[in-house]
């Protein structure tokens, strides 16, 4: 049975899409995607040697070697341009996730795809700016809490298929009750989606966030140097910042 991380992916990909999952590990995804019905085929992508041989046995084991085709190679460069139109990328930080995508757009391998369903584990901030910076909307962020884990999941498909959303509406300044302002920075650190409607999970991760600055406060607070400071100072007025948009919210 899927996780429900990994469920909350599948449900990101069009009913009928030819998918690619990269970084695919045993292959959990296109097996339970192809499985289901809710694709005709898929690629599983994997760029190092045991869970490539893992995808290979976890594909074989489900029967499915005609739908699902296990590439070795990095990223995207195991897509032939115009192969698939969605892509999911989960369980890797937002900064490898967003390289991956901008080598793959470099080598034309984004091309043809439609819908992007991507799970980073950190650096949630730093794809949220890759998708804004290279024409693609969010139309949905989900946020969930498994096995003590905070997961955030977003999907995205071109500007122009974006119906109605724009970049520009989603990123602009929030403006909260007594005054409070949610800037572009923060939106992309939060999540506009998950901004208008946050759930428990939502609090979780940022009082989780808000806990950690606090511990380095503590143990910047021991330091005497002046650089120290100035790092308190930052922290302190980015815990401000949190809390003022938690307290804000419904
Ligand atoms: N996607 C699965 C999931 O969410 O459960 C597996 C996540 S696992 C933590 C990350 C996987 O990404 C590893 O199997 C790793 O080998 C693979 N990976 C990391 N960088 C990659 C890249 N550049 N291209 C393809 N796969 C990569």
């Amino acid at each position: 049975k899927l996780s429900r991380r990994l469920q909350v992916v599948l449900e990101q990909i069009p009913q009928g899409s030819v998918v690619a999952d990269i970084g695919s590990d045993h292959a959990l995804l296109p097996v339970a995607a192809v499985g289901s019905g809710r694709v005709r085929s898929a690629i599983a992508g994997e760029v190092n040697p045991g869970p490539f041989e893992a995808a290979r046995r976890g594909v074989a084991e489900a029967g499915l070697g005609k739908a699902i085709a296990v590439r070795h190679g990095d990223g995207l460069e195991v897509l032939e341009p115009g192969e698939v139109d969605c892509i999911t990328i989960a369980g890797m930080g937002g900064a490898l996730i967003a390289s991956i995508l901008d080598r793959g757009l470099n080598l034309g391998r984004l091309e043809g795809v439609k819908t992007l369903a991507l799970q980073p584990n950190v650096g949630e901030d730093i794809l949220r700016r890759w998708l804004l910076n290279h024409g693609w909307v969010l139309t949905a962020e989900h946020i969930l809490e498994e096995d003590g884990k905070i997961y955030e999941i977003l999907t995205a498909v071109r500007e122009a298929a974006a119906a109605g959303i724009t970049n520009e509406q989603l990123y602009q300044e929030l403006r909260l009750s007594s005054g409070v302002v949610c800037d572009r920075e923060l939106l992309l650190e939060m999540g506009p989606w998950l901004l208008q409607a946050p759930n428990e999970a939502f609090f979780a991760k940022w009082q989780g966030e808000i806990d950690k600055l606090e511990g380095i406060l503590t143990s910047l607070s021991r330091s005497e140097l002046e650089s120290a400071e100035e790092k308190r100072g930052k922290i302190k007025a980015q815990i401000r910042r949190i809390t003022e948009v938690l307290e804000c919210l419904p």
